[in-house]
Formats: structure tokens, C-alpha cells, sequence
């Protein structure tokens, strides 16, 4: 079984969010579709990994949106967000292959991470990522950190071509 780690907010919604009644737990439609069709693509579910599932709104809010989750990370207070994942990995020897998608590092480096911005939410490039990872076609996570510095690695190309 392939499984995705899904956190929420800066992944199913973002900045530009429809939210007119500040609700405190909202999914952007848009959003939500990419993670369906990445789904359907790769046959994975959905282990909430969010803080949406410890709150009793959250999770009811969850439901209401129509998350395709089939269940949720142990909570563990005291312990970062990669031991949840990791425990819940332990219980569940049948999850084959497994990705992490969220917006924040949480101590989440040493497990195979995509890492949306919270200003864009889950994008097709990442989406796409996560589908060719789960598939087996790559072993390429696609964190922030790593963006940025292949970002600064093609700006010092540029610099050093005009020096
Ligand atoms: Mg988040």
C-alpha cells in the first residue's frame, strides 16, 4: 500500500483561499481536485499527518470538505511531527511506500518530504513529484531548503558566466 502523510493548511489551502468567514479550518476546492487526481494516478491513501486531526472541528472539518483520508498519525505532544509519521509506519508494515507532504519542516528531513509553500498550496510540480516518487520513477523529494539552494546554485551559474 502506498500511503501519503498529508498535512493541510499551506497544502489543501493557501494564501489566495476563498475563506470570506474566516473559518478556522478551510480547503481550497482547487487544491483538494490536484490531491484527488494524484490519488487516482498513484493509488495512495491519505494518513492525516495535519493538527486538524487532534481537534474535534478539525476533523469533522476535514470530513465535511471531503479529505479522502482512511486514517490519522498517532498524537504524540511531546514528539515532533516524523515520529508520529514513523509510529504510525510501524503499525502498518503493509504501507510499501510512503511521501510526506507539508508546508513545514517539523523535524521532517529524514523521511522522503515535498514541501509545498504555504503561499501556493500544493502545486502540479509537486503533485507531479509526489506521483513519480510514489510510482517508483524517481527517488528525487522535492523539500524547500533544496529548491532554494538550486535556486542560488543557478543564480551563482548566471554570476559566474557574467564574471
Ligand atoms: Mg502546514
Amino acid at each position: 500500500m502506498k500511503v501519503i502523510f498529508l498535512d493541510i493548511d499551506g497544502v489543501l489551502n493557501c494564501k489566495t483561499t476563498p475563506n470570506p468567514r474566516q473559518f478556522p479550518y478551510v480547503v481550497d476546492m482547487r487544491l483538494l481536485r490536484r490531491l484527488n487526481k494524484l490519488l487516482a494516478r498513484t493509488g495512495a491513501k491519505v494518513v492525516l499527518s495535519s493538527s486538524w486531526r487532534v481537534d474535534p472541528a478539525g476533523l469533522f472539518a476535514a470530513k465535511h470538505w471531503g479529505v479522502p483520508f482512511i486514517d490519522v498519525c498517532p498524537d504524540m505532544p511531546r514528539s515532533p511531527r516524523f515520529r508520529e509519521v514513523l509510529t504510525w509506519l510501524k503499525h502498518h508494515p503493509k504501507a510499501t511506500r510512503y511521501a510526506v507532504i507539508d508546508d513545514e519542516d517539523d523535524e521532517l528531513d529524514e523521511l522522503p518530504l515535498f514541501q509545498p509553500s504555504a503561499t501556493t498550496g500544493l502545486t502540479p510540480e509537486i503533485a507531479k513529484g509526489v506521483e513519480n516518487y510514489l510510482n517508483g520513477k524517481t527517488e528525487q523529494t522535492m523539500r524547500a531548503n533544496v529548491l532554494t539552494r538550486i535556486g542560488q546554485n543557478i543564480h551563482s551559474l548566471f554570476k559566474r558566466d557574467k564574471s
